[in-house]
């Protein structure tokens, strides 16, 4: 048995510590927020318990449905048929299916023909070898043309990655057309899930699931450092206070890790600091009436600076309808300062151009939820800067959810990552095995 230390009590902290503790260890989880779920943590928007980001769950995502089952919870898995929009120069079209495909008027039909193929092919293929080291942009001209790129991509890639737009690895790309293009329930129509409750579900579950099993977790407790020696880790320093484990387990955004784990190489270092991140700012309404009919909305409009909309409660049905506009940007970009009432107002007027007939009066409530690391920046070729799990230092595990590319970050891949970092405590095979 050895004193196992998880920092993060996000999906992959609590699900590698509930591991962890079956498997006969003794945990403790530190994580420096107020509240567990990370990314994925709930707050109360006026008298609603929902994630402070959207989160929707895929067909492919088994590693959430097994955990679900093991803990007692698989039957909250609720499943709805959704529906997807475009709206491109002032018009509102439909969009996610060969019907809506073939019916929208921006395209010639060969290039209709060509992009259904390369969504098409998308779903059904399975290696990606190819595709790590291509860029995005590349692989889509090449394979639908330069004006479906134009029409239906340019805009979705500048709005979220920026000066970085240019520079994504196809094979990442990929990985979420399949996912979210695998989630049907024929071909004309979309099915998406959602946990009964929320994504609090799980990590209430998780939590009483550590707990039970006799592992600790300590809210609000930010860990200032990983202390080594002789290449073995000895423990971590909270609140000033150096604690001993055999074992640590790191799962906080990789930007943070050369500060925290004085003992890596100059070299090590870097690799972390080489993953770039951009951050979110997520804006939360609660509205009088809807905005469309669809969970999501892609926006390609010179007047409208985000590339889509979330229409939460066309999913998870509420009483009243909620949706998230996020705007992803670099922390440098010079709107990411802007304060949360300039967000809100701009985005409150892009919602009334997507459906004029809101009225202030139709703005009930609103939220911004600011991440600095929301989601990582994988170019092409990433896989090789993407640093081993288990350290040059012995006993410490670091991950986060750039570790799992070509997979988008995603709670499914978290928690199969915290199965694993929780095996590899015992059996550093695991990571081989894996190729990580
Ligand atoms: C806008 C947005 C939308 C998303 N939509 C979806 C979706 O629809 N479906 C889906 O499956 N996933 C979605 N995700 C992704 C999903 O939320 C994440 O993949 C998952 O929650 C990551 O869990 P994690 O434990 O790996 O990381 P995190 O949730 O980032 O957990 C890391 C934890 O470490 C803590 N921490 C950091 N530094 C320290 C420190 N020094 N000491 C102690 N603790 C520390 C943090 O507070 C955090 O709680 C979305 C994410 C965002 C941002």
């Amino acid at each position: 048995m050895a004193r196992v230390a998880v920092i993060g009590a996000g999906a992959m902290g609590l699900a590698s510590a509930y591991h962890a503790l079956k498997a006969g260890h003794e945990v403790t989880v530190f994580e420096a927020d107020r509240v567990a779920g990370g990314m994925a943590a709930h707050f109360d928007f006026a008298g609603l318990s929902i994630e402070r980001f959207y989160h929707f769950v895929c067909k492919s995502d088994r590693p959430t449905f097994e955990l679900m089952q093991e803990l007692g919870i698989g039957d909250r898995m609720v499943w709805r048929k959704t529906s997807m929009g475009y709206f491109v120069d002032g018009r509102h079209h439909r969009w996610g299916d060969p019907l809506a495909l073939l019916t929208f008027p921006k395209l010639g039909l060969i290039s209709k023909i060509r992009y259904g193929l390369q969504m098409f092919l998308s779903t059904r293929r399975n290696d990606w070898s190819s595709l790590e080291k291509v860029n995005a942009r590349d692989w889509i001209v090449r394979w639908s043309g330069q004006r479906a790129y134009d029409v239906l991509w340019r805009r979705l890639f500048d709005l979220k990655f920026f000066e970085y737009a240019d520079n994504i690895s196809a094979a990442w790309i990929w990985t979420r057309i399949k996912r979210v293009g695998t989630s049907r329930a024929s071909l004309l129509q979309e099915e998406l899930g959602y946990i009964d409750g929320g994504s609090q579900t799980l990590i209430d579950t998780l939590v009483d699931a550590v707990e039970n099993h006799g592992g600790m977790l300590k809210l609000g407790a930010r860990v200032s450092e990983i202390t080594s020696e002789n290449g073995r880790v000895t423990g971590l320093v909270v609140d000033g206070a150096a604690q001993s484990f055999d074992a640590v387990i790191s799962t906080v955004p990789t930007p943070f890790v050369s500060k925290l784990v004085p003992g890596l190489s100059a070299e090590a270092k870097a690799k972390y600091d080489a993953i770039r991140n951009i951050g979110v700012v997520c804006v939360l309404f609660k509205l009088g009436k809807p905005v469309t009919k669809h969970f999501w909305l892609n926006i390609s409009d010179a007047d409208i600076e985000i590339p889509g909309i979330v229409e939460f409660s066309n999913l998870r049905h509420l009483s009243e309808t909620v949706v998230y506009v996020p705007y992803y940007m670099p922390q440098t970009h010079p709107k990411f300062g802007r304060s949360s009432e300039a967000f809100v107002a701009e985005a409150f007027g892009y919602l009334q151009k997507l459906n004029p007939a809101l009225q202030a009066g139709d703005l009930l409530a609103s939220q911004v939820g600011r991440l600095n690391y929301a989601q990582p920046v994988c170019e092409p070729g990433f896989l090789a800067k993407i640093p081993k799990v288990q350290t040059a230092i012995d006993g410490l595990q670091i991950a986060d959810t750039c570790f799992y590319y070509p997979e988008d970050r995603g709670i499914s891949e978290s928690v199969r990552y915290g199965r694993l970092m929780a095996q590899a405590i015992d059996d550093p095979g695991v990571w081989r095995a894996e190729n990580r």
